[in-house]
């Protein structure tokens, strides 16, 4: 899963909960923030196996700590008391939960698409539903979600104030999620793919800080 992701980033934002779409943007791909790191140190392991399913060549046959379930509830647990207790009086329980339920989804969607590559703990029992494996499908469902997603913010957010901007990227999702199902080249390595996917999911979490800053604030030199 690649742009699905920031579909429950959008469905989760409330005027209620107050959440910044950015810190649901990192929350969705937090489980990637840190196989990223991991990959590129050495601690968790991938590899490309050209045609190991038909959307992609990813092989990722060793990444205990942040996509085993066991790994997933306890970063998503982590992503909780840290929002709750870092974020300020702003940071209700409900919105706590929330943020912490954005992480696990990650490891729920990823369920959906994966070979049986997630192990329930450790390395072991291995699982994933594999839809990877039928390429219009899974496009299909990545882009659904994510206008599903797209539709309930613009929906739920009254204030949002830039509605066209909002349409605007989540178009450029889509163009991104087709360049990467039907276009893109496999990564040339582990580490490629790593830094490549840092970068993405890096400058979708700007743009989303963006979306919601507070236009108008102009400040004056007098
Ligand atoms: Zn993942």
């Amino acid at each position: 899963m690649f742009i699905g992701h920031h579909s429950v980033a959008f469905a989760v934002k409330s005027e209620t909960n107050k959440i910044p779409l950015w810190v649901l943007f990192v929350a969705v791909q937090l489980l990637d923030f840190l196989w990223a790191p991991f990959v590129l140190l050495g601690i968790e392991k991938m590899r490309m196996v050209p045609g190991i399913t038909a959307t992609n060549s990813l092989d990722l046959y060793y990444m205990p700590y942040t996509h085993s379930l066991v790994g997933a509830l306890f970063w998503s647990g982590l992503a909780c008391v840290l929002y709750r207790v870092g974020w300020g009086r702003k940071a209700s329980s409900a919105a706590a939960l929330l943020v912490g339920f954005a992480v696990f989804s990650h490891w729920l969607l990823d369920l959906i698409v994966h070979r049986p590559d997630l192990a329930i703990y450790d390395d072991t029992l291995k699982v994933g539903f594999g839809l990877w494996n039928y390429r219009g499908l899974e496009f299909v469902l990545e882009i659904a979600i994510l206008i599903g997603g797209v539709i309930l913010y613009l929906k739920r957010n009254s204030s949002v104030a830039r509605k066209a901007g909002t349409i605007t990227f989540g178009l450029v999702l889509i163009l991104v999620q087709a360049g990467n199902t039907f276009v893109g080249r496999p990564p040339p390595s582990d580490r490629a793919f790593a830094i490549t996917a840092l970068i993405f999911y890096t400058l979708f979490a700007g743009v989303a800080f963006l979306l919601e800053k507070r236009p108008g604030k102009v400040e004056r030199l007098t």
